[in-house]
């Protein structure tokens, strides 16, 4: 061979070997949520805390179902979008096993959406302060290339912002519990204190006209209840009894004839270690039950919730101030001087100034509903269903002074309904009166 074509066949080598000619690759994307908590604190007692879910900041949660886009560097038409497979997929918070087609070595830009859909249930989150009405980019990823052809790519984490600490929960409650909820579309608000809707009253969160607002209370240490999870998780367990039952929170509720030693009333809102109606006392103490079941394990170690305000259980939580953590199972730890798992009583009542007789406590329903999780193997979607039946016969008025169809009368005859045994000697009614909802 001439030297010249030498030159020539190296000059085409090292031609190829610069340009790099790209080729079309599959691949697959996955996202994940980075999210701080308050109330995820490895450090904190009692140990119960420590275990189960979301006990340590940040966590990583993967974005299951949410909206992914993927567009050339710059460009403004997507070139793919799709759900992320949610929790009962083959790759959770991944697209489906390498099916978008790229360039390798070009970039692109990758864009995920505050909505999500898990288990045919989709949840928008919306933004209000920033005059938003839809879903908005929860973040965006520029200037991102794929080499290898038929693998997963996972996106940095979407860093740790209201938005992302909202998605985590949610994501992560609907796909552990959805309590028998399909079909749905929930409307998520992150508000201002300024747009936080007027039947929320001084809530940090709360669900008012179907939707769940998450707001500031400026009295808070921190103010932002997206930093809280149990607080997320109890409006998002209204949210899933709702939608479920079409239930609706009867009349009397939080207003309830102060105790010499419990408050309630209009004016302090609704409170674990307050005293309420049974109606509201039902439905405060389930969503709090459904926290509960969202980051704790049935039938393993115990029980453990985070509150602002809330009673200290088990004595152990005078170091952990704002957030309190206390046991969600069971009686009262031993040696305190308390009579049984009844909170009420033991705390709101003397005789002879009060009856308690149509009179709740949220805490004893929220340990009621764990025990009958725990012990008696009810899934949340049971639970609902008993409330539900429970109420069909028409509402709780609250009020049941001297009436024996009294809320506690009707879960034992839902229960029935529903397959359990809720004969006195057995569990249910056990429960009942161990945990003080009986009156
Ligand atoms: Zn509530």
């Amino acid at each position: 061979m001439a030297a010249n074509r030498w030159w020539a066949l190296f000059a085409a080598l090292f031609f190829l070997t610069l340009s790099r000619p790209a080729w079309a690759i599959n691949i697959g994307l996955c996202a994940n949520l980075a999210a701080s908590y308050t109330d995820a604190d490895s450090t904190i007692t009692p140990a119960d805390a420590n275990t189960d879910y979301f006990n340590s900041s940040p966590v990583n949660q993967p974005a299951y179902g949410m909206w992914i886009e993927v567009y050339n560097s710059g460009g403004s038409t997507p070139i793919y979008d799709n759900w992320l497979q949610d929790d009962n997929g083959t790759f959770p918070g991944c697209t489906v096993a390498a099916n978008i087609t790229v360039t390798s070595g070009t970039p692109y830009d990758v864009k995920v959406f505050s909505k999500m859909k898990i288990h045919n249930d989709t949840v928008i989150l919306k933004k209000r302060r920033s005059g938003q009405s839809d879903a908005i980019i929860t973040y965006k990823w520029t200037g991102v290339s794929f080499t290898t052809n038929n693998a997963y790519s996972v996106l940095n984490d979407v860093p740790d912002t209201e938005m992302s600490r909202i998605l985590a929960v949610l994501g992560f409650a609907l796909s552990r519990k959805d309590g028998g909820m399909s079909g749905q579309t929930i409307n998520i608000w992150d508000v201002d204190a300024a747009s936080i809707p007027s039947g929320c009253g001084t809530s940090i969160a709360c669900n008012s006209g179907g939707d769940i607002y998450y707001g500031v209370d400026a009295t808070l240490t921190p103010p932002d209840a997206t930093v809280y999870k149990s607080v997320m998780a109890h409006e998002f367990g209204h949210q899933v009894m709702n939608d479920v039952t079409v239930y609706t929170i009867p009349g009397p509720n939080y207003n309830a004839p102060t105790t010499n030693l419990c408050q309630s009333g209009p004016t302090n809102g609704h409170l674990r270690n307050g005293i309420e109606w049974h109606s509201a006392a039902v439905v405060e103490g389930f969503a709090h039950f459904y926290a509960d079941a969202v980051f704790n394990v049935v039938g393993g170690t115990g029980c453990a919730d985070f509150a602002k305000n809330a009673i200290d259980w088990d004595l152990t939580d005078s170091t952990n101030s704002p957030v309190n953590p206390y046991r969600c199972d069971d009686s009262p730890v031993a040696g305190l001087g308390l009579s049984t798992g009844d909170w009420e009583y033991d705390n709101c009542y003397t005789s002879p100034f009060n009856s308690l007789q149509g009179l709740a406590n949220e805490y004893d329903y929220e340990r009621f509903f764990w025990d009958m999780a725990d012990k008696e193997g009810a899934s949340v979607a049971q639970l609902i269903d008993i409330l539900s039946d429970a109420n069909a016969s028409g509402p709780w008025n609250g009020n049941y002074l001297g009436n024996s169809d009294d809320v506690a009368a009707r879960l034992v005859s839902s229960a029935t309904l529903n397959g359990f045994d809720a004969s006195p000697t057995y569990v249910w009614n056990t429960e009942i009166v161990g945990n003080g909802v009986f009156r």
